[in-house]
């Protein structure tokens, strides 16, 4: 068992060999360290080991812990699926909301929204049914609709891996999220800038950086 500070320091150089062998810059990726395995007092220690930015994915959690860590300077992450009744509690509590998948959670959004929301798009490249996501072929009848939403901002695409796959097939599905990003970004929509890429958990963060992540979402790695 390593402290939690050691696993801080394990899991950031980790990422910077990464960059490195991607001949990537350090600061082109950030560590999203996801606290929804623990309570607010490990939380703070993460934070206290120099973590900025953090995910949580339940609702009722996230508003509980940001309330105890108010006094903290933390970007809070909101990763996991979002239900429509429970936008409202939420989306003005968080700084980047990564699981946008479809147009009636967009069209909650757009109503309860005090400013613009950065919002990743969640794509299923693996086409898993377990997954959420929109499919690569839904993508051009919903961007056009998206695009008329002014409180929604698509900085970028997200997307999960399969949890048992061969490193070739994640490979595979990292970079086709990553040419997908590239293809929106050209497309130029007003409200998309599209420079973001979040994928990598602990499992395959490596590979998801070799393929372009700059947003990686690390829990486990953290707490063992
Ligand atoms: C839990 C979770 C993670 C972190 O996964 P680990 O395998 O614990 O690193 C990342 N992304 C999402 C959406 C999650 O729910």
């Amino acid at each position: 068992m390593m402290t939690l500070k050691e696993n801080v320091q394990r899991v950031s150089s980790q990422v910077a060999q990464a960059c490195q062998a991607a001949s990537r810059s350090e600061t082109s990726v950030k560590i999203i360290a996801v606290t929804k395995y623990v309570d607010s007092s490990i939380t703070k220690k993460l934070i206290d080991a120099g973590m900025t930015d953090l995910g949580e994915n339940r609702v009722d959690k996230f508003l509980e812990k940001k309330a105890e860590l108010i006094n903290e300077k933390v970007t809070w992450h909101f990763i996991g699926s979002l239900q429509r009744r429970k936008v409202k509690d939420v989306i003005n509590e968080i700084d980047y909301f990564h699981a946008l998948d479809s147009i009636s959670l967009a069209t909650e959004i757009e109503k309860r929204a005090l400013k613009p929301v950065k919002c990743f798009l969640q794509v299923n490249i693996s086409r898993e049914g377990s997954k959420h996501g929109f499919l690569v072929e839904e993508l051009a009848e919903v961007l056009p609709q998206l695009a008329k939403l002014e409180k929604i901002t698509i900085v970028g695409l997200m997307t999960m891996a399969p949890f048992e796959a061969e490193k070739e097939t994640i490979q595979t599905i990292f970079e086709e999220t990553e040419t997908l990003r590239k293809t929106i970004q050209s497309q130029a929509w007003p409200n998309m800038p599209m420079t973001e890429l979040s994928m990598g958990m602990s499992q395959d963060y490596p590979l998801a950086i070799a393929a372009g992540a700059t947003y990686v979402r690390i829990g486990t790695a953290f707490f063992k």
